[in-house]
């Protein structure tokens, strides 16, 4: 029995060794296995972490592409909206502008009813080389002005492109005779062919009807011809003198002197500044500009809707 208790119990000792073995075996199996699988998620990570690296650039390319993807339907909306906005805006422009014209008309109604400050700043003599300085001193500002050009000047190619900027920019560009000369124009009648072809040779650059002049020296003495002004009449043309002569063209290295002429001469709600294209005027300009502005001007640009006669002949036909 104990031999038999004994095999028994070697048996079952071979039994719980084998087993034991193979436990050990499972566990080793099982480690193993752990280790293999534990490598390969190792790796695993390492090749997501290494993915990840790409996965960083990836991210990058795909936000890019999702960029792009915003960036591209966004265009498409933003060209879709800004077709609508164009459309919105042209709507807005069609619409304002035509509010705009009526507020401007309602203004002008109003300045005269309500007395509403008006300056209209008026440069003669140009084009010239400073015609652009000018126009980026204006545009600067956002003043609007009326220029009165000269047909020697207008001939000159070179500042063709000015006077067309000036027009396209919102000032008004009238004619100031082709000659400037007193005598050809006054002394020998010469004044409405000359301003004929001034203004012929404005719509040729500019593409603009304009219809007002400015009568070089005034039309004091000048227009004291009453032949001249029924020559006028007929012509369909309109004069324009001015309420304050800022006496630029004198003062040279004096802008200080011009601002002060201009501040003294202005004296009731709506003014027409002489002013020429010279450099001592350039220099002027902030400081006539922002006295206007501290006094509550508007600033005007000359309106043949709008006209209302100013000539020292007080002819009111022109
Ligand atoms: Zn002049």
């Amino acid at each position: 029995m104990k031999a038999l208790q004994n095999d028994d119990f070697k048996g079952r000792k071979i039994i719980k060794s084998r087993v034991a073995m193979l436990v050990l075996g499972a566990l080793i199996i099982t480690f193993l296995t752990g280790l293999i699988v534990g490598k390969s998620y190792a790796a695993g990570e390492k090749i997501m972490q290494h993915d990840g690296a790409i996965i960083v650039q990836t991210p990058t390319l795909p936000n890019l592409e999702e960029q792009k993807d915003v960036v591209e339907p966004s265009i498409e909306h933003s060209s879709s909206n800004t077709n609508i906005n164009n459309q919105n805006s042209i709507e807005n422009t069609e619409v304002p502008i035509t509010h705009d014209k009526v507020q401007t008309e309602m203004q002008t109604n109003s300045e005269e009813n309500n007395l509403g400050k008006v300056v209209y700043l008026t440069f003669d003599d140009g084009p010239s080389k400073l015609t652009d300085q000018f126009l980026d001193l204006l545009k600067e500002q956002d003043v609007k002005a009326t220029f009165f050009m000269q047909g020697d000047h207008l001939k000159k190619e070179y500042l063709q492109a000015s006077v067309r900027r000036a027009t396209t920019e919102g000032h008004y560009v009238g004619g100031h005779s082709m000659t400037h000369e007193f005598i050809k124009l006054y002394n020998e009648k010469q004044f409405v062919p000359e301003m004929n072809e001034t203004l012929a040779l404005i719509h040729e650059i500019t593409g603009t009807n304009p219809n007002l002049v400015r009568p070089p020296y005034g039309s004091a003495p000048g227009l004291k011809s009453e032949q001249i002004r029924n020559q006028i009449v007929e012509a369909d043309i309109k004069v324009w003198d001015w309420t304050i002569d800022s006496n630029d063209w004198s003062l040279k290295d004096n802008p200080t002197q011009i601002i002060e002429n201009i501040k003294s001469g202005t004296k009731s709600n709506k003014e027409v500044v002489l002013m020429h294209e010279r450099p001592q005027t350039l220099l002027a300009l902030p400081g006539i500009i922002k006295f206007f502005k501290e006094q509550g001007y508007q600033f005007v640009v000359y309106d043949e809707a709008n006209h209302f006669d100013l000539n020292f002949q007080n002819d009111s036909r022109l």
